[in-house]
């Protein structure tokens, strides 16, 4: 009798984390931040999703499996 999943909204109700606007960000660990800057690939530490219109920050995941698809 549960409700399926629902995303996450930011405050206005427009965006999700599936949004094609929304902002991503990513946060990296110093050694993270020192591969990028040498050009290679980094695992954030967090993911943050913000919405564009509000700027409300609605979501933020440290899931192993979200930082993997967040790679840069
Ligand atoms: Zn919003």
């Amino acid at each position: 009798m549960s409700e399926p999943d629902q995303n996450l909204r930011c405050r206005c109700k427009a965006t999700t984390r599936d949004s094609e606007d929304v902002i991503v960000e990513r946060d990296y660990s110093l050694w993270g931040l020192l591969y990028l800057i040498w050009g290679g690939t980094s695992t954030p530490t967090q993911v943050s999703w913000r919405c564009p219109k509000c700027a409300d920050i609605f979501e933020v995941s440290s899931l192993e499996e979200d930082r993997i698809a967040y790679r840069t």
